[in-house]
């Protein structure tokens, strides 16, 4: 595999841009190696600009839920530019996202559109904190919620990777409203509830974390969570960033059936595009700006051209249930295939698996929580991956990850996925 265009890319991007990239996994760092510049991408493939094809299953860390460059989407988003490209007023479009949303997602009654999922997360701890009158929140170990300073205590993926869960620059200040638990241990956030009594304005999640690698919820934690929320008057968030839209059209809550208070949105919702949401209960909604007091604004937040590329592809996912369906079998056929290989090669491994989600984890213990995880043999990863990328197949550049399937992943590509994974499990093993 030749990648000398990619090499030298990389080289010139690190003269102006921090790190060579604008955002810190992309840099390869926790499976060694440089990072490939990719040229373009279609369908199940990602190409680089020495001009090899990869079958993706990151899918632009989740977005690109059915194949890369889908024509729909395409055809959505140059038929808008025709019409320019931002007016910063209302457009009827973001009534049509907005009720499209509120049909999907069961807990969102209002909706605010924003440019990125971090966006989403900031806002909505604001608004919990505004509608409360309470400062603090608790977040869960491992799991990530953008950037924002009070989200970046313990924060999983690119934080992890990077060796730095705590980020400089986040003050003490910021630090001490924000409470951590380990997930899955409702245990812990009792205890932390009682040591923290009507102080607490909200309780974030990822319902089924992806960003300390694919980690499944307990039975009874999610309805466990909601009923400590309701006691105590907390507002309960659910990240579904990564979940909405993709384990089911509804996301998390609507597969497990649990409610949230507020809800936060990306990666697929903008359909490819920069694009964040968050939404909830009307009551709590409308304290948002101008309807309430709670500041948050946005020049190009509702961009037309970002809506029209969301509303192509949530109104294709709407109308076209049998998307997860299908999504369900291609990442029950990877998984099992995978397992195959496995217990045929005597290899002991742990998989989570929800859906179109997956972490093929190095470790031989079960996987439930940050701790759990980080058991894992992050250098034998950085072979697998480096294996795989050789074999044509494109994997999140970092054990803790969750990967992303599309629908253009056909049988012909499954096989071959399944394939590589065989050949680069036995070779990173002699
Ligand atoms: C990706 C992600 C975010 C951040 O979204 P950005 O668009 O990268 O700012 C927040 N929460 C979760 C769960 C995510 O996976």
């Amino acid at each position: 595999m030749q990648i000398s265009k990619s090499k030298a890319l990389f080289e010139k991007a690190k003269n102006y841009i921090p790190g060579g990239v604008n955002s810190p996994v992309r840099a390869f760092r926790a499976v060694g190696g440089d990072p490939l510049f990719i040229k373009r991408a279609d369908g199940a493939f990602i190409y680089d600009e020495d001009d090899n094809a990869y079958i993706e299953l990151i899918n632009s860390w989740g977005p690109m839920i059915l194949g890369h460059n889908n024509p729909m989407i395409r055809e959505a988003v140059i038929k808008a530019m025709e019409n320019g490209t931002s007016f910063g007023a209302p457009t009827a479009r973001e009534i049509e996202i907005a009720e499209l949303i509120t049909t999907m997602v069961p807990s969102v009654e209002k909706v605010r559109m924003v440019n990125s999922g971090t966006e989403a997360t900031m806002s909505a701890i604001r608004v919990a904190r505004g509608f409360t009158g309470r400062d603090k929140f608790i977040k869960m170990e491992g799991h990530y919620h953008g950037h924002g300073d009070s989200f970046l205590i313990s924060a999983g993926s690119g934080a992890i990777t990077m060796g730095n869960p705590d980020s400089p620059g986040v003050t003490k200040g910021t630090a001490k409203d924000t409470l951590l638990a380990p997930y899955n241990d409702l245990e812990a956030i009792e205890k932390l509830v009682a040591a923290n009594k009507n102080e607490i304005a909200a309780l974030i999640l990822e319902p089924v974390p992806g960003n300390m690698g694919l980690v499944l919820p307990k039975e009874g934690y999610l309805e466990g969570l909601r009923k400590i929320c309701d006691r105590e008057g907390i507002v309960l968030i659910f990240d579904e960033v990564m979940t909405g839209f993709r384990l089911a059209k509804g996301g998390a809550q609507e597969l497990f059936g649990i409610i949230p208070d507020m809800t936060t949105l990306g990666k697929i919702i903008g359909g490819g595009l920069p694009v964040g949401a968050y939404g909830g209960r009307k009551e709590i909604m409308e304290f948002v700006s101008p309807a309430g007091p709670v500041y948050q604004a946005g020049t190009l937040s509702g961009n037309p051209i970002a809506m029209a590329a969301g509303l192509s592809m949530l109104n294709y996912l709407n109308e076209h249930p049998e998307v997860y369906t299908e999504l369900n079998g291609i990442g029950d056929k990877i998984v099992n295939g995978f397992k195959t290989s496995l217990d045929k090669l005597g290899l002991n491994y742990t998989i989570n698996h929800l859906g179109s989600m997956y972490s093929l984890f190095f470790t031989d213990q079960e996987v439930f929580d940050f701790a759990s995880a980080k058991y894992s043999d992050t250098a034998l990863f950085g072979k697998y991956f480096q294996s795989m990328l050789h074999k044509g197949v494109y994997l999140a550049p970092s054990q803790f990850e969750s990967l992303f399937l599309s629908t253009a992943l056909s049988d012909d590509l499954i096989n071959k996925i399944l394939a590589a994974n065989e050949a680069a499990l036995l070779e990173i093993h002699n």
